[in-house]
């Protein structure tokens, strides 16, 4: 069932034109199958060309880091630099993906395993690392490609050393931010450090330590196999090259599937899921980037752009490229409410903006839920997203207050039509037992 879920209402791109060409499982996922489809070759090649020529292709190829942040791959590759010799240096690979609708990296990880392990060692060469740790990742592959040399000691026989260590998560939310991640591998509680210092310098262990995202790492070597400028020739410009997109919702079909960046909304949805469920005209709002970002109403998806620079203009974002579509059955107030319950949940409570703002906005959320709240609330909840946003130690509080903020922007006149439908309601009820 999963596997037809994952597959695409119609062909996805040409094996040319993308970079995962197992994300649905048909071919053997293990070492022999990964040989086949290229994967390890020339990758001693890659390694002994050094930090520099990697780091400069990376930056040719325009890649954006696919954890939601979007910052500049190549960039934050080479932040570790070769200071601090003679203390180990980390490569840490964020595998949490616990935001809700965001199911890309999952799809790597059981299906394309050996492209994650191979970027592992390449992205740690560039980093002069000692070894890579994975946030809930897939061990067999792991145990394979030791066997087959490719990692470990004199990796791929190109001298350099390379280990891979596994470590799995308990499946809190806030273990995805880089520095909850840091402590959780450390055996603390998951809570955010303060910043600075920042991981490339005190990282995990206290050393220097990069943390990246499973698709940004098991893109490289075929980036670097391929060229910079191949990458870079898909897409838009500060926007290039593909990216897997995990629509769900309420489409004919959903699916994770690798498009060019930049493609439109509507041509994602009507190409690779069948179009939303009774059409175009029954969509209400779809969630672009994962449950962080705001919503875009109807009129806005007409137009939207699958990018970070176009959706940031739209006061929503790309995120982790999870697309979450509601057509007109949806009832918005209430999937946003759920929203603030989840990250009331998952807040680590170090911060009083977070900790009590989500609290609040959850409490607040129930009752525009329900229609008891005022129209006065409104403006209150907006003022509480402001006090949360930009003033905690992490962007959970952001995450928090932006999709609010997005209901509130596009969807006030219906909020304030429920509220003033309830008051009507409850008047003709208290009348009707008044009298
Ligand atoms: Fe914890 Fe929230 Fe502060 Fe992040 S913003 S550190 S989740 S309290």
């Amino acid at each position: 069932v999963a596997k037809q879920l994952a597959r695409p209402g119609v062909a996805a791109r040409s094996d040319q034109d993308r970079i995962f060409t197992n994300l649905y499982g048909q071919h053997d996922f293990g070492l022999k199958g990964a040989l086949k489809r290229g994967d390890w070759y020339k990758t001693k090649e890659i390694v002994l060309k050094g930090e520099d020529w990697i780091i400069n292709e990376m930056k040719a190829s325009g890649m954006r880091g696919r954890g939601g942040a979007g910052f500049p791959s190549g960039l934050k590759w080479s932040f570790m630099g070769k200071s601090s010799p003679g203390r180990p240096r980390y490569l840490v690979i964020n595998a949490d993906e616990g935001e809700p609708g965001t199911c890309k990296d999952r799809e790597i990880m059981r299906h394309d395993p050996h492209k994650l392990i191979e970027g592992c060692l390449i992205a740690g060469r560039a980093m002069f690392a000692n070894a890579a740790y994975i946030y809930i990742p897939w061990r067999q592959a792991i145990d394979e490609a030791y066997k087959a040399g490719l990692i470990g000691k004199n990796a791929c026989g190109s001298g350099y050393d390379f280990d891979v260590y596994v470590h799995r998560g308990a499946g809190a939310y806030i273990c995805g931010e880089e520095t909850a991640l840091i402590e959780s591998l450390e055996g603390k509680q998951g809570k955010p450090r303060l910043k600075p210092p920042f991981p490339a310098d005190t990282g995990l262990f206290g050393c220097p330590t990069t943390v990246t995202n499973v698709e940004t790492v098991a893109a490289a070597p075929t980036i670097l196999r391929r060229g910079g400028s191949w990458f870079a020739g898909f897409g838009a410009p500060r926007n290039s090259g593909t990216k897997l997109f995990a629509i769900s919702g309420h489409v004919n079909k959903p699916c994770t599937v690798e498009e060019e960046m930049s493609i439109p909304l509507r041509e994602l949805i009507e190409r690779h899921c069948g179009g939303v469920r009774g059409g175009w005209d029954n969509l209400l709002a779809i969630i672009p980037g994962g449950s962080s970002v705001p919503l875009l109403p109807k009129h806005l998806c007409d137009t939207a752009v699958m990018d970070f620079d176009s959706l940031r203009d739209m006061q929503s974002g790309l995120g982790t490229a999870a697309v979450i579509v509601m057509d007109k059955s949806t009832d918005v107030v209430q999937a946003i409410a759920r929203l603030s319950s989840f990250y009331r949940h998952e807040s680590c409570g170090q911060c009083t903006p977070c900790r009590e703002g989500s609290r609040w906005l959850d409490l607040m959320m129930s009752r525009f839920v329900s229609g008891q709240a005022t129209s006065a609330e409104i403006d209150q909840i907006l003022e509480i997203t402001k006090e949360m946003e930009g003033h905690t130690i992490c962007a959970l509080a952001d995450a928090a207050a932006w999709p609010v903020q997005g209901l509130m922007r596009h969807f006030r006149p219906e909020v304030e039509k429920r509220l003033k439908d309830y008051k009507i309601g409850s008047q003709v009820s208290s009348d009707a037992n008044y009298r």
